[in-house]
Order: C-alpha cells, then sequence, then structure tokens
C-alpha cells in the first residue's frame, strides 16, 4: 500500500496528527493508499502558515503569480498520466474521463494566469469636481478550499487558480476518499517553488474541514459537496461573518423537445447522466421528454443504457466504472428501490450489479417518473435517470423549475426562439441548448437554491477572491465646516 500519509503545510511534509486512514479503490474494493487525518493542531498551522504568506503573495506583481500558475498548468499536464491514474484508484471514475477533467484543469490555471496581472479598479465621476474617487480590487488573506469526493484536482483548479491569482493564500481540503492527487498536487507546487505557506494541504474527514471553515483567519470559504454539508460549513462561516462560495448538488432537467433532432438528444442524455457513472453535480438526472417522442426516446435511451459496458476503470475500453465509495453505493441502491416502490417503471439497469467486488451499480433508466416522486426530487449522485414526459412548453417548464435545485439545464430543439424563451424561464445558473456538459475556462459556473451560490471559472471566479475597496482624494483646499463633512 502507498504511503501519503504527510500534510503539506508551510512548504514542508508533516504527518497529520489525527490518526491514520486508508483510501478505498473501489474496482479492487481493496484499500491502496494510507493517509493521516490532520489534528485540530495541523489546521491550525496550516492557517497561520497561509496568513504569514499573505502579505509578501498579495504583493507579488500579478504577471510572477502568473507565470507561477502557467508552471501549475504545465506541470499539471507533464503529470497528466499519474494523476489520472492516483484519481481512478481513488474514485473508480475512468481513467480516461480522469486524463480530460486534469487537463481542463491546466486550462484554467492557464486563464487564471492570464488574469492575475489584469485586476483593475474603476475611476468614478463624483457629484463634483475636486474630489477624486477610484477602487481598486485586493486580495482577501486566506481562503479555505474544500472540494467533493469526484474530480478532486479539477475542482480545485476552478478555486485555487483564481485566488491565487488575485492575491490569496490558500489551505485546501480534499475529501478523505479522494484526497491522493491533491497530495501529489501539492509535490508539484513544491518543485515549481511556491513560496512555503502560499498553497498548503490538509487531509482528513468532516472533523478536518470543520476545524478549517471555523478559523477566523479564513477570509473565504470555497466549497464544493453536498447541501447538507454546505450547511454546516455556512454555519461556522457565519460564526466569523466569512463569504463562502458553495457549489453543491443538482437534479438538473434536460429537456427533449418533439422537433429536437433526436440521436443528438440520447447521445446528450446519456452522457448528462452516465458519464463518470453519474457522479457529478450536474448529471442531467431528469430527462423530461414531450408526448409525442416520448415512446422512442424511452426505447432509444434503455437500448444505449443496457450497452454501457461496465469494467475496470483503467481500460481505455470501459464506459462506466463503479461507485466512488460504500456508503454513496448504497445510497444509490436506496434511490433504486424508492423509485420502484414509488411506481416508476424500469425501463434498464436495476438493483443487480455484475457478481463482482467492485461498487458496481448498472446503469439505470426509470420512465413514467412524476414529479412527485423521490427519484423526480433528491440528488441519487449515481447511474439513475429519471424520464418524465410532459405536453406544452408551460408544463416542461414547470417541472423543470418544481426542485430545491437549480445548478443545470439541457433544452434540446431545433426552434432557437423557443430555446431563447424556455432558457430565460429556467431556474439554473447553466443552459445547455442542444449540448450537454460543455464547459469552457471563460464561462461562469454555479448553482442557485439548494445547489448553492457564487460562481466559480471565468472573470466571475477572480472577483469572488477579491474586495473592493474605494479611496477618495479631495483635491481642494478648503477649510470645511466639521459637520458638513460628508456632503
Ligand atoms: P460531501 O458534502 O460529503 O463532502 C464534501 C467535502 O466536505 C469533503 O471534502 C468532505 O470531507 C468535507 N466535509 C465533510 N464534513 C465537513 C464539515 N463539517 N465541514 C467542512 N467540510 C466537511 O460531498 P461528497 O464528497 O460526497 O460529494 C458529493 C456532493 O458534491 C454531491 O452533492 C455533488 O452534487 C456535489 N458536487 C457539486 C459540484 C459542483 O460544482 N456544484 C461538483 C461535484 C460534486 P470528507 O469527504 O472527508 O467527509
Amino acid at each position: 500500500m502507498k504511503d501519503y500519509a504527510n500534510q503539506y503545510i508551510n512548504g514542508r511534509w508533516v504527518r497529520g496528527g489525527g490518526g491514520e486512514f486508508t483510501s478505498v479503490d473501489p474496482f479492487s474494493a481493496a484499500p491502496w493508499v494510507t493517509h493521516t487525518a490532520a489534528s485540530s493542531e495541523d489546521v491550525a498551522s496550516a492557517v497561520a502558515a497561509a496568513e504569514a504568506a499573505a502579505p509578501e503573495w498579495g504583493r507579488t506583481p500579478g504577471v510572477r503569480r502568473g507565470e507561477l500558475l502557467d508552471r501549475i498548468a504545465e506541470a499539471l499536464t507533464a503529470n497528466l498520466d499519474l494523476l489520472a491514474e492516483i484519481e481512478t484508484h481513488d474514485s473508480g471514475k475512468v481513467y480516461r474521463e480522469n486524463k480530460a477533467q486534469i487537463a481542463f484543469a491546466a486550462r484554467n490555471y492557464h486563464f487564471h494566469a492570464g488574469n492575475a496581472d489584469k485586476l483593475t479598479g474603476e475611476s468614478k465621476q463624483l457629484d463634483n469636481d475636486d474630489t477624486v474617487d477610484f477602487t481598486t480590487r485586493e486580495p482577501i488573506g486566506v481562503t479555505a478550499l474544500i472540494t467533493a469526493c469526484n474530480s478532486p484536482l479539477s475542482q480545485l483548479a476552478n478555486k485555487l487558480a483564481p485566488a491565487l491569482a488575485a492575491g490569496n493564500t490558500a489551505v485546501v481540503k480534499p475529501s478523505e476518499h479522494a484526497g491522493t492527487s491533491t497530495l501529489e498536487f501539492a509535490r508539484l507546487i513544491e518543485e515549481i517553488g511556491f513560496p512555503p505557506g502560499v498553497v498548503n494541504v490538509v487531509t482528513g474527514a468532516g472533523e478536518t474541514g470543520d476545524a478549517l471553515t471555523s478559523d477566523p483567519r479564513v477570509g473565504k470559504i470555497s466549497f464544493t459537496g453536498g447541501a447538507g454539508t454546505a450547511k454546516r460549513v455556512a454555519a461556522n462561516a457565519a460564526a466569523n461573518l466569512v463569504p463562502c462560495v458553495f457549489e453543491l448538488g443538482g437534479k438538473s432537467a434536460n429537456i427533449v423537445f418533439d422537433d429536437a433532432d433526436l440521436d443528438r438528444a440520447v447521445i446528450g442524455a446519456v452522457a448528462g447522466i452516465f458519464a463518470a457513472g453519474g457522479q457529478t453535480c450536474i448529471a442531467g438526472s431528469r430527462l423530461l421528454v414531450q408526448e409525442r417522442v416520448y415512446d422512442k426516446v424511452v426505447d432509444a435511451l434503455a437500448a444505449r443504457a443496457d450497452r454501457i459496458r461496465l469494467g475496470d476503470p483503467m481500460d481505455p475500453e470501459t464506459e462506466m466504472g463503479p461507485i466512488a465509495h460504500r456508503a454513496q453505493y448504497e445510497s444509490v441502491l436506496r434511490h433504486i428501490d424508492e423509485a420502484t416502490e414509488d411506481g416508476a417503471r424500469l425501463v434498464a439497469g436495476g438493483p443487480v450489479a455484475e457478481p463482482s467486488d467492485a461498487l458496481f451499480v448498472r446503469p439505470t433508466v426509470f420512465a413514467d417518473v412524476r414529479p412527485d416522486m423521490r427519484l423526480a426530487q433528491q440528488e441519487v449522485f449515481g447511474p439513475v435517470l429519471a424520464i418524465m414526459r410532459f405536453g406544452d412548453d408551460e408544463e416542461a417548464v414547470r417541472i423543470a423549475n418544481g426542485t430545491n435545485y437549480g445548478l443545470a439545464s439541457g433544452i434540446w430543439t431545433s426552434n432557437l426562439t423557443r430555446a431563447h424563451h424556455i432558457g430565460k424561464r429556467l431556474a439554473a445558473g447553466t443552459v445547455w441548448v442542444n449540448t450537454y456538459r460543455t464547459s469552457a475556462a471563460q464561462a461562469p459556473f454555479g448553482g442557485l437554491k439548494q445547489s448553492g451560490y457564487g460562481r466559480e471559472r471565468g472573470t466571475d471566479a477572480l472577483l469572488e477572491y477579491t474586495r473592493t475597496k474605494n479611496t477618495m482624494i479631495d483635491l481642494s483646499d478648503r477649510t470645511r465646516d466639521p459637520f458638513r463633512l460628508g456632503v
């Protein structure tokens, strides 16, 4: 078993004081690496290191910060195979997908490398001529960056790239189920020559995240994970009045109108729910299909789902790997049972996996799901699709918006006017038209309602890690009435 038992704090590797734990490979079902949990003292040292490094890093010219960010991107690219293999062992997601996501992470570091010397303020024209007023964007200081059990390096790029570009330092906490690639990433940070304390990595389970988000020296929290955990983080943040970005779960609606190119729509639906085994926040887990093409789409999806190749996630032929960890696997199976109890019609997959130690769930499709069923409302975070029928545009929008989530949505139609009208009315942070799961470094991403708030990627993300200062300079030689200074 590989030893990844050290944390990266203040440019040094230190063994966590909170005891050992292992990460289990969900395909082999065997523990494959050892980690240690950070004790509360370790977390405090990491925050202290980030706090001590913050003033100098914030003063470092943007062009220099940008150079170092470019070097992260280059290091990720050079180590793509190793990092993707690590993530495959930790999470069970197929190697091919991990490679693509880490390559995208590199793209995001390049994007923010280019932003690091382009932070600007504004000059404001006031009501009088002899006062100069301008704004500047300043770094916040110490950021706490927490990632979920899927796609750790890709999620980290969404947070760390803009945080560093804007001149902040960071304490990073990956999931206990998928922390290994982030420790390997810390080795790259060390090799690149980042000043000690600018990037720190602590590992551990919920208590580590709890200690980190309670520390009053943290100035901004960015969290990816479930809404329940986010509420605990929000309570810690509220105690210190700390702003947060929350990237949470979803129950995203992928809507197929009867004028759509159905072959493309079915491919989009498969990508939406079965890529990464459905273990993505943006999973198009509800497929809304218009009456006239309903049966055709259900049949096509069931047939395609049955053909999906499950297997060793390192094998290039494999299309879907196992579920990331046992608790999540059991939760997915519970959702399948509940959907059956609620009367949804199973048309593909189901609870019985191939006899294997691996945590496989077969690609599962339920048709005739009604909006009041649990499968239509609750995030599964697994390969389970709920197909729902609708009659007209009004009904499609009503069903699509009828959950507590608001992360992403898809519209499949050949009518661009309809796409614009429907897109405007969807309560979701992302609207895809005739595509699904497409991302770009420039495009902001985030949710509303229980899917969270704040935005990642693009320049919106950069601004999340700054605060605005306003400076006002009186150029006049007047002596003013002390009780009328504010006017
Ligand atoms: P969790 O909410 O269980 O965990 C997320 C992170 O929070 C982990 O690092 C976890 O550590 C940590 N954590 C746990 N308890 C606390 C605490 N009290 N204080 C601070 N941090 C804590 O989510 P999962 O890892 O299971 O990920 C699945 C969820 O993430 C799904 O809901 C999914 O939709 C969402 N997600 C959202 C994305 C988005 O961008 N919108 C992207 C990807 C996933 P540990 O794991 O060690 O307990």
